[in-house]
């Protein structure tokens, strides 16, 4: 894996495809910077070697038109700050003058393009567009994770213009690194908990970790098309009643495969959907009509703090239950409480998907677990054991 690290940008222009789609007030101010703090570290590497930096990224969903609201250059008077310097702005990402402001740029030097989307050809993956981006620099950096599942123009088709000149970023490399390590080189016992809505957008993960992990704890609201599956009653909570074939085979194929599948036994369940619904713990087989189960009760708890006490790998993803409603928010703490101990106590854990890193974070136990990936379908990508474009355009 070829990362900054391994190469030296003196006198060169460095072209990085940087995450910063960052959320803006009214006011355009910068509502959370984590993205933008997280890439300096590159910025920064290249600027140290006596480098030029062009940094390019997307913001939010403008497709093709231009638009106030999703202009980059709102972020220059932040980037200066944080980088101490005066941060220069194109007002394109592509053209005449884009090339002219990047040719000019001397040793330590940073521009930044505007919103690659303001071009539909960015999404389209078209050749064209990113040969005229790659013209602008002389190497290419890709920083930004949670594009990689894209075959964007500027964050896969443009690798090709970069033989032997093209690399990944601290965050994309660490990404790479910790997540494999997850993937092909996890100590065991190894288990993987695995919440969230539905079966159906985890199904390709599931299949993928039943190879390789120990133990799958399920919960959220995905564990009731299983308990239906199982000949449960489940009320009124979340089933995907076409997925129950497949929760049954996915239980069938666990078994031969020896993998311990736990679904849960208790549920908190509610009399309607809300945080100031009437509550009480359930035998999860048995909830009644009108009731739903919103998040994994005291027993299943007992019975995952265990399991994953003894883990020397822990892979998160998805919350247990609807954790935005304080009520229904016990399951998910508790579950991010207990790979934080396991952690402290030398587990490996890697937690991902914007639900678990947002419940991670309300719980301050972010640097409590030894990784936490950046990218929601990226990751998930990746551990359905997909090869990401942007991965694969760089290693090519
Ligand atoms: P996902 O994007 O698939 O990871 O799902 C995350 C969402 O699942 C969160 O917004 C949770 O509120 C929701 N969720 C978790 N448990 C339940 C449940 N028992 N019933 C309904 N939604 C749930």
């Amino acid at each position: 894996m070829k990362t900054v690290d391994d190469y030296n940008f003196k006198n060169e222009r460095a072209l990085i495809r940087a995450d910063f789609n960052v959320p803006l007030d009214d006011q355009y101010t910068i509502t959370d910077t984590n993205r933008i703090d997280a890439t300096i570290p590159t910025i920064q590497k290249i600027l140290n070697d006596g480098g030029a930096v062009i940094l390019m990224s997307h913001l939010g969903r403008p497709k093709g038109e231009r638009t106030e609201k999703y202009s980059l250059k709102h972020l220059v008077p932040f980037l200066s700050e944080s980088l101490g310097c005066n941060v220069k702005f194109a007002d394109d990402c592509i053209g005449e003058e884009t090339k002219e402001k990047a040719q000019s740029l001397k040793p330590g030097e940073v521009l930044l393009l505007e919103n690659l989307r303001f071009h539909k050809e960015e999404t389209k993956g078209d050749e064209e567009f990113a040969k005229q981006l790659a013209e602008l620099a002389d190497v290419y950096v890709n920083d930004a994770f949670g594009t990689a599942h894209r075959e964007h123009a500027s964050t896969a088709v443009i690798a090709r213009f970069f033989p032997g000149k093209k690399m990944f970023g601290y965050i994309l490399g660490n990404e790479i690194k910790y997540i494999d390590k997850v993937m092909h080189d996890a100590k065991k016992p190894y288990t993987a908990i695995l919440g969230g809505a539905k079966v159906s957008g985890k199904i390709e993960v599931i299949n993928n970790l039943l190879d390789k992990v120990d133990n799958l704890l399920i919960g959220g609201g995905m564990m009731f098309t299983f308990i239906k599956a199982l000949g449960g009653k489940v009320g009124n909570s979340l089933v995907e009643n076409d997925l129950i074939d497949v929760a049954k085979k996915t239980m069938e194929r666990a078994e031969m495969l020896g993998v311990k599948l736990f679904i849960p036994v208790d549920a908190i369940i509610a009399d309607k959907f809300a945080d100031d619904a009437d509550k009480k713990t359930s035998d999860v087989k048995n909830i009644p009509d009108d009731w739903m189960g919103m998040d994994i009760g005291p027993e299943t708890l007992k019975q995952y703090n265990e399991i994953i006490k003894d883990s020397k790998t822990l892979l998160w993803n998805g919350p247990m239950g609807v954790f935005e409603m304080a009520s229904f928010a016990e399951g998910t703490q508790q579950i991010a409480k207990a790979v934080a101990d396991a952690t402290s106590k030398g587990a490996f854990s890697v937690i991902g998907g914007g639900d678990s890193v947002a419940a991670i974070n309300k719980y301050h136990l972010g640097d409590k677990v030894s990784f936490v990936s950046t990218g929601g379908g990226a990751m998930l990508e990746f551990i359905e054991g997909k090869e990401l474009p942007g991965i694969k355009a760089i290693n090519e």
